[in-house]
């Protein structure tokens, strides 16, 4: 753990990334908390509107309400016509990156990579799969770097 240096997701913009937490910087996650709250309040009033519907009301653009979902800022409420695609079957997803079975399947492949270390509680699983999903792009990165 400890500060490193990543690319902001938003803007691009190099930043010092405490460990945790999502890819931006504190510029954009400043502006990215305004815009999810602004998503998430007109949701709940309108929990059946599309995408178009919610860029044009909250002026938060389809692009990062898209990237929201992604990171699991936001989440699409039940009844909404928008769905977005699991990363792994590309089936409809309303949130996060894969399906509830790619997911799962997904949680019991680090299960077994923990196998010899012991049984891992299945909440540690769940924190450890999105942080290691996270991660684990950046960390190939480094690998292939010192190699
Ligand atoms: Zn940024
Ligand atoms: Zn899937």
């Amino acid at each position: 753990m400890g500060y490193s240096v990543e690319v902001c997701h938003h803007c691009k913009r190099i930043f010092n990334y405490p460990g945790f937490g999502s890819m931006y910087c504190p510029e954009c996650l400043k502006i990215d908390e305004e815009n999810k709250n602004k998503v998430k309040e007109f949701l709940r009033d309108h929990g059946n509107a599309n995408m178009y519907q919610i860029a044009l009301a909250t002026g938060v653009s389809e692009k990062d309400i898209k990237q929201y979902l992604r990171d699991g800022m936001l989440e699409i409420p039940d009844g909404s016509p928008i769905y977005i695609k699991c990363e792994n079957c590309g089936c409809d997803i309303r949130s996060g990156r894969w399906c509830p079975s790619c997911a799962a399947r997904m949680s019991n492949d680090l299960k077994s990579a923990y196998a010899g270390v012991g049984d891992v509680p299945k909440e540690q699983v769940t924190g450890k799969m999105r942080f290691f999903g996270k991660r684990n792009q950046d960390e190939n990165r480094g690998r292939k770097k010192r190699k």
